[in-house]
């Protein structure tokens, strides 16, 4: 679609990349179910040869994953994991990373036990502008990975502040924006050179489909990255690119959603009697709230909590829920909860975790779009029966 950039988020997800189908006038995107493409002499195709490398219905899911984030290349993978994995393919031995020291838990086990021997590595608080400095200054990295709002904390980092800081030492910066999706954050515009996402998450929105994207306007590393997926082989399947396809057709209203829920969760749990703490970035106790109101265009649908207590009092909350799913995973429609320190983040030392606050007590919530009575009252019986 030319005029893909130029039209509102609401109205990409459903257009861009789901054009009609040219030769049948099919209204919905076929699934090309294919492995390999007819030649008509050798070397002589349509742009198409093999599904490891291009497949017509992940390139319409790569047009449409573009747009959303404002960038001229997109890149579908087959885990959000695959798509980290290529970038740091991407960056030479010896490289210096400087990570935030509040990332994914597979981020940070890719980084402790994969590349290790690869790259330098070095985590900073990236929410302390000064501290990120001494770094650039100091340890003059080569790669700086961010998220923000960070998993499970839910930590603001000013992206563009960074982006600014970074370049002034020729770092490139990587944001994963999983937590916010497109529509509600673009670190591209924010100076980001590369943002990559989890489609698994909030993208995708149904819990169906394991995924994950990079989008970038740089013409020579996206053709680096292409070139590593089409060696390396983690290429999303057409099937699986169509079920996303179609579930982020409704991004714009799902994350809408998710957000005015959160909100009202994050303000009722906040007065909860058996809730020490409640972390959610659009409530105004959230150290980073402003930062969130000028960087983000929504708070999102993540929100973490202490309760009064420790260990016992979580796993009986944890039982007692209904509607909120015991299960690792966020950004679905449905309610999920979790306890990260013995769940999501137990490739995570303990003394690492002590240190960011993932105590026995803390629990993370991804709150979806349910009916809102619905949800409280779960979550209000399950505080009764701590
Ligand atoms: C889930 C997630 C990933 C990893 O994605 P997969 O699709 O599970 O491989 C990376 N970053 C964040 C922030 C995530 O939530």
């Amino acid at each position: 679609m030319s005029n893909a950039k130029k039209i509102n988020k609401a109205t990409q997800v459903i257009h861009v990349g789901n054009e009609p189908d040219q030769t049948t006038g099919a209204v919905i995107p076929p699934i090309y179910q294919t492995s390999t493409f007819v030649q008509s002499s050798p070397g002589e195709h349509k742009g198409y040869e093999y599904s490891r490398s291009h497949n017509p219905t992940r390139t319409r899911l790569e047009e449409c994953l573009a747009a959303l984030e404002n960038a001229d290349h997109a890149l579908v993978t087959s885990s959000g994991m695959a798509a980290i994995s290529l970038i740091f393919q991407s960056f030479p031995v010896g490289t210096k990373v400087l990570c935030g020291d509040d990332v994914y838990g597979g981020t940070y086990r890719i980084l402790n036990t994969i590349y290790n021997d690869r790259f330098e590595l070095r985590q900073v608080n990236s929410t302390n502008l000064p501290a990120v400095h001494k770094e650039l200054n100091e340890y003059k990295p080569d790669l700086i990975w961010l998220e923000s709002p960070t998993n499970p904390m839910l930590q603001i980092s000013d992206v563009k502040a960074i982006c600014d800081a970074s370049h002034d030492v020729g770092a490139v910066v990587v944001v994963d924006n999983t937590f916010m999706s497109p529509y509600f954050q673009n670190p591209l515009d924010l100076g980001a050179d590369m943002v990559v996402h989890s489609l698994t998450k909030y993208i995708n929105g149904h819990s169906d489909v394991v995924g994950g994207s990079i989008m970038l306007n740089n013409k020579e590393q996206y053709d680096k990255l292409w070139y590593l997926q089409n060696s390396i082989g983690p290429s999303q399947s057409p099937f699986d690119s169509w079920l996303v396809l179609r579930g982020i057709k409704t991004l714009a209203i799902r994350m809408e959603a998710h957000a005015k829920n959160a909100l009202e969760i994050a303000e009722f749990l906040e007065a909860h009697p058996k809730v020490e703490k409640v972390i959610y970035p659009g409530l105004p106790s959230h150290p980073q709230h402003n930062l969130a109101k000028k960087q983000m265009k929504g708070f999102g649908g993540m929100l973490s909590l202490t309760l009064k207590g420790g260990l016992e009092e979580a796993k009986c909350f944890l039982e007692e829920v209904r509607l909120f799913i015991l299960a690792e995973s966020l950004g679905g429609v449905e309610s999920l909860i979790e306890h990260p320190a013995i769940m999501t983040h137990a490739s995570v030392p303990l003394e690492e975790r002590n240190k960011l606050g993932i105590t026995d007590n803390f629990v993370r919530v991804s709150v979806g779009i349910e009916d809102l009575d619905d949800l409280k009252a779960d979550l209000s019986n399950a505080l009764d029966k701590i």
